[in-house]
């Protein structure tokens, strides 16, 4: 099991008990999965340690969002965990915002649109929380997610901005057999949302044949539509985009991504995919 501390101060004695060995650092909000897993597995590939924090950010979500609901299980993260990290930094929320605390960073660049037309909060929460924990931590590498592609861009403008102690390693998606991206709100999905939610990999893909054979906007729009007729109650975005800084599309030789949100009842769901 992983040694557990809760402090900003014992996680960095607990990180010097372990140098000079390379860290590699997995931020998680926890309810660990096998997608979780697989940056632990990333990370433990260049690292001799892993460090994961678990911690639900409050920063990052609206206060009409699911904060409150946000899935805890942190023994059963732990178990999960077993001996693949050496240390599961747990934070309080009154650890990580102290009294008073009145610091917030914001990105730019490819913080713009997409996600933040539709939680505008959202990636000050995460490029604040996420520069703490690296400076807490100061691994060797950080490895995230591009199950969230806009952030992972975020995070590596950020570190490479303040030059935060840690090299940004994105790793890849891990899917559900049918296609499904693994996330923490699967679990509200009930038996047919779960139904629908498999459509989203699959429509995102048709879109990339789409976008490849001719009109960008036409398979942007032709997805928007298929998400609807399968059953989503609504989708924020469909968006083709350039795979580096997510501006619009004017050179269709550089790489691009699709990148999608959509809604199926109260739970929001988002992937993307290279075109
Ligand atoms: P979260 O706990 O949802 O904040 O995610 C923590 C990290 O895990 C982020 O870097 C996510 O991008 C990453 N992640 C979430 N889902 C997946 C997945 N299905 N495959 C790979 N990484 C993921």
């Amino acid at each position: 099991m992983p040694e557990v501390v809760t402090t900003v101060a014992e996680l960095r004695q607990a990180i010097a008990r372990l140098r000079p060995a390379r860290i590699g650092m997995v931020p998680t909000m926890g309810a660990l999965h096998a997608g979780h897993v697989s940056l632990v597995t990333a990370a433990r590939e260049q690292c001799d340690h892993v460090v994961v924090s678990i911690f639900v950010n409050p920063t990052q979500f609206a206060p009409n969002e699911d904060f409150d609901a946000y899935p805890r299980t942190l023994e059963a993260d732990l178990a999960r965990l077993g001996e693949m990290a050496a240390i599961v930094f747990a934070p309080t929320a009154r650890e990580m915002y102290p009294d008073g605390f009145a610091t917030t960073i914001t990105v730019g660049g490819p913080s713009a649109g997409l996600e933040t037309d539709f939680r505008p909060h959202f990636f000050a929460g995460v490029a604040t929380v996420v520069a703490k924990l690296l400076l807490a931590a100061s691994p060797d590498i950080a490895v995230f997610g591009e199950k969230d592609y806009q952030q992972l861009l975020v995070v590596r403008r950020l570190a490479r901005d303040l030059a935060l102690p840690a090299r940004i390693i994105g790793a890849p998606t891990l899917r559900e057999p049918d296609g499904l991206a693994l996330s923490s709100r699967n679990a509200y999905l009930s038996p047919p949302q779960r139904q629908i939610a498999g459509r989203l990999n699959v429509i995102l893909k048709e879109a990339i044949i789409r976008a490849r054979q001719g009109n960008l906007w036409a398979a942007e729009d032709a997805a928007t539509r298929a998400l609807l007729d399968s059953g989503f109650d609504s989708v924020d975005y469909v968006a083709i985009r350039d795979a580096e800084s997510l501006a619009e599309i004017h050179d269709r030789r550089r790489p691009m991504r699709i990148l999608a949100a959509a809604k199926i009842g109260k739970t929001r769901l988002i992937d993307n995919m290279a075109v």
